[in-house]
């Protein structure tokens, strides 16, 4: 969860290979490689300008300096912005199951053991991804500056949070999910330049897994 989060990210990208029993301090790189990989760490520059950081009050965030007390709790959180975008690359599910599997996480701390047996890995992207949420980034800044009322961006990312929450998590009732998936698309309507790349991609992938590619 972190304003901080981004301040690791780029130097956090060791390559990871298959373990059932990897270390929590493994586990926590890997949460935050997936993330960087898909340019999360750029939305936190927005959104802490903004003052949306999600590390506001906590005792671990030293000025200037960043967490001093990485966890597995903060790093498996999202917030609205960055669950979006794990949900519109198709990972958000992934990126849950990963997490369900590492015990101990509380309120900006854990209590997750140094060693723990993992089954499903986090994917590391075949291709570049970054420029996804340096897309919805600049999206969000283009709306920041555009509309005078305090506080939108914020609005916005609860918004986003409930709204995938109740599309993942609620009943299985396929009206309520087209609502709330019409929802979602009105919400995120200004997010242009990501929508842009969203859509490529998804080009991209729908070649790639053609029969006759
Ligand atoms: S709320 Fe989300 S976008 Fe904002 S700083 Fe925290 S993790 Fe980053
Ligand atoms: S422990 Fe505190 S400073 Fe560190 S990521 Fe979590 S909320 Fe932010």
């Amino acid at each position: 969860m972190p304003d901080t989060k981004y301040m690791d990210k780029s130097a956090a990208a060791p390559g990871i290979h298959s373990s059932s029993k990897v270390s929590k301090s493994a586990v926590i790189e890997m949460g935050l490689v997936a993330l960087s990989e898909l340019g999360a760490d750029h939305i936190c520059k927005v959104c802490i300008a903004n003052s949306g950081s999600c590390c506001n009050g906590c005792r671990h965030l030293l000025d200037g300096v960043g967490c001093q007390k990485r966890n597995t709790s903060c790093t498996a959180w999202l917030c609205g912005f960055h669950k979006y975008l794990l949900f519109e690359v198709g990972q958000l599910e992934e990126w849950n199951e990963f997490w369900n599997q590492v015990p101990g996480q509380d309120f900006r701390e854990d209590f997750t053991p140094e060693q723990i047996r993992i089954e499903k890995k986090l994917r590391r992207q075949q291709q570049t991804m970054d420029h996804l949420g340096e897309a919805l980034a600049a999206d969000l800044q283009e709306l920041a500056r555009s509309h005078i009322a305090i506080g939108l961006i914020l609005t916005l990312r609860e918004k986003l949070d409930k709204n995938i929450d109740l599309l993942m998590n609620g009943d299985n009732d396929p009206k309520k999910k087209v609502r709330i998936k019409r929802k979602i698309k009105v919400l995120t309507s200004d997010f242009q330049r990501f929508h842009y790349l969203l859509a490529k991609y998804h080009e991209q992938q729908a070649d790639e897994t053609a029969p006759n590619h």
